[in-house]
């Protein structure tokens, strides 16, 4: 008799099921004598993750094979982090990590290079300093996002991190939520911007104004991959106090959702309302009746346009004489030199605060108004590469998954594709000043988030001019949340990466040509046809192709 085969999903369901994955730990410090070779594959592959620990690429970008040493990634709730804590993570990047390490754009910051019989010292040091990885990957409750200005925006509604620290308290490292379907995303923003993209979460809670109260709107299933949905929004008004309920409601309703757990590739909150039924109504039934309590009506708002808010530059903070600076950090890619300089200028100028942001930045807190000019003569010697007001317009749009790297799922690399293309793009068109976001994704997974930006870049490959597989991209033109909420749309040309700068640099000249004055790049995009849209891309290595 034929033996049925396990699934993907059996599998880790099973793997998950036999050994709670938060109980690794003596694992980890035995396999740092023992070595990578010792770890069983079920560990490798999936209880790992839960610990934010993951195998990487070979740093060359083969791929599809894995070597031994690891990813680890550091989980930033709200991107808060202070000044010794991220010249800890310069030490342990230096040490570790050859020196190098990335801002995601769910504010966490990833190391790689990180050997087996290291992990111990490093899990114990970021301990020490009330960091961890527990939870950063895997099918848990990932990193809870806030706004990068909390606390100290002008316009905020309310400073929502403390909810975002009680969220990630509550979900992160408890047992109850130790195997979820897949991954869990949350968000909670106080900010009228919502630049944590609450539309694509599992979980978005915006703040809004109910006469003198301000609570939350709550959104659930946004997600992006390959079949992109935007959050349903439930009509609900969350008081401060009742976020913490309702989104563990959720978690619940996620976490006991067995048919989920059949297919990994369908495991995520989101096919609870495309495939089995769900909608918008029977979710917040659920929700109350899980939480125990009933939620009033949610009440009129004024949804965001999809405003630019990368955080960079000096801008006044809401506190009398002080400012935040944001730096631009071309596609999160920075040496523990620059982590290292930008805790001491937290520490010099400011008060040890810093945050990091979804456009994968770093922003120093506290200035005071005196000392500004100070301020920018310390930060152009200390990061003399990152600049302040004066990045192009380029380079601060440009964001880049992990690519093809270190991630073992890419087609493409992207971090140093990204920042060339950032670089050619300038030198092309220099006096382009509109702000434009140019999202790079090395797979169809999209964590660089490629159906949300202006212009997103999909990795796929091509045929270099020998007939072999070569780096290339698929455009997503016109993408963007808030008010005009869309998914970028896909538009029927390929090109080699050697060629998107040209290709990109043509397209946004036609846009600078025939674009209505006030309009912007999305809107522009949005009102071409697909066929105006491939030929404004269309290069001349295509065209003498044709
Ligand atoms: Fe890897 Fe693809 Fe995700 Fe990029 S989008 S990090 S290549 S899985």
């Amino acid at each position: 008799m034929a033996v049925e085969r396990e699934t993907k999903a059996q599998r880790v369901e099973r793997i998950k099921r036999e050994k709670n994955p938060w109980d690794l730990l003596p694992d980890i410090q035995r396999w740092a004598t023992t070595g990578f070779d010792s770890i069983p594959p079920e560990d490798l592959d999936v209880r790992l993750r839960a610990w934010g620990i993951y195998t990487q690429g070979d740093g060359a970008g083969v791929r599809g094979k894995h070597v031994p040493y690891f990813m680890l990634r550091i989980r930033i709730a709200n991107g808060a982090l202070f000044a010794h804590q991220m010249r800890v993570i310069a030490q342990l990047a230096a040490r570790y990590a050859r020196g190098v390490a990335d801002i995601t754009d769910r504010q966490n910051i990833q190391l790689h290079w990180i050997r087996t019989e290291d992990i111990p010292e490093i899990l114990e040091r970021l301990q020490q300093v009330g960091l961890t990885s527990l939870g950063a990957c895997g099918d848990v409750v990932r990193n809870v996002t806030g706004c990068p200005l909390a606390g100290i925006d002008h316009e905020e509604l309310v400073d929502a991190s403390p909810l975002v620290y009680e969220v990630n308290r509550l979900l992160n490292g408890n047992r109850e939520f130790s195997n979820l379907p897949r991954k869990f995303k949350i968000t909670v923003s106080g900010c009228k911007h919502w630049c944590t993209n609450p539309e694509i979460n599992d979980v978005g809670f915006t703040a809004v104004r109910r006469g003198d109260e301000v609570g939350f709107h709550v959104q659930v299933g946004g997600g992006l991959s390959s079949r992109p949905f935007m959050a349903v929004k439930l009509n609900a008004f969350v008081p401060w106090h009742r976020v913490l309920p309702v989104a563990k409601a959720i978690a619940e309703i996620f976490r006991d959702s067995d048919v989920l757990r059949e297919n990994r590739a369908k495991a995520r909150l989101k096919f609870m309302f495309l495939d089995l039924g769900w909608d918008a109504d029977a979710f917040l039934a659920e929700v109350e009746k899980r939480a125990g309590f009933k939620l009033d009506p949610a009440v009129p708002e004024e949804v965001p346009n999809d405003t630019y808010r990368d955080h960079v530059g000096v801008h006044p903070q809401a506190q009398p004489d002080l400012y935040y600076a944001g730096f631009t950090v071309p596609t999160g890619r920075i040496s523990a030199e620059q982590l290292e300089a930008f805790a001491g200028l937290a520490e010099q100028f400011g008060q040890g605060r810093l945050r990091t942001t979804l456009m994968q930045n770093i922003v120093v807190l506290d200035i005071p108004a005196a000392r500004l000019t100070e301020f920018r003569a310390a930060a152009a010697v200390a990061l003399p590469f990152f600049a302040l007001d004066e990045a192009s317009v380029f380079h601060r749009g440009v964001l880049a998954c992990t690519g093809s790297e270190f991630c073992k799922l890419a087609l493409t690399e992207t971090k140093a594709f990204g920042s060339k293309l950032a670089d050619e793009l300038q030198e092309r068109l220099p006096h382009f000043n509109r702000h434009l976001k140019i999202n790079l994704t090395g797979c169809p997974n999209s964590c660089g988030q490629h159906w949300i930006s202006d212009v997103g870049l999909m990795g796929i490959q091509v045929k270099g001019d020998d007939g072999s597989l070569v780096d290339g991209y698929e455009f997503f033109l016109g993408g963007g949340l808030g008010a005009h909420a869309s998914f970028g749309r896909r538009v029927a040309f390929k090109v080699r990466a050697n060629d998107v700068a040209e290709a990109l640099a043509r397209l946004i000249q036609a846009f600078e040509e025939t674009g209505e004055n006030s309009e912007s790049f999305r809107e522009w995009a949005v009102r071409q046809n697909e066929e105006q849209l491939a030929g404004y891309l269309r290069t001349v290595a295509a065209r003498a192709a044709d």
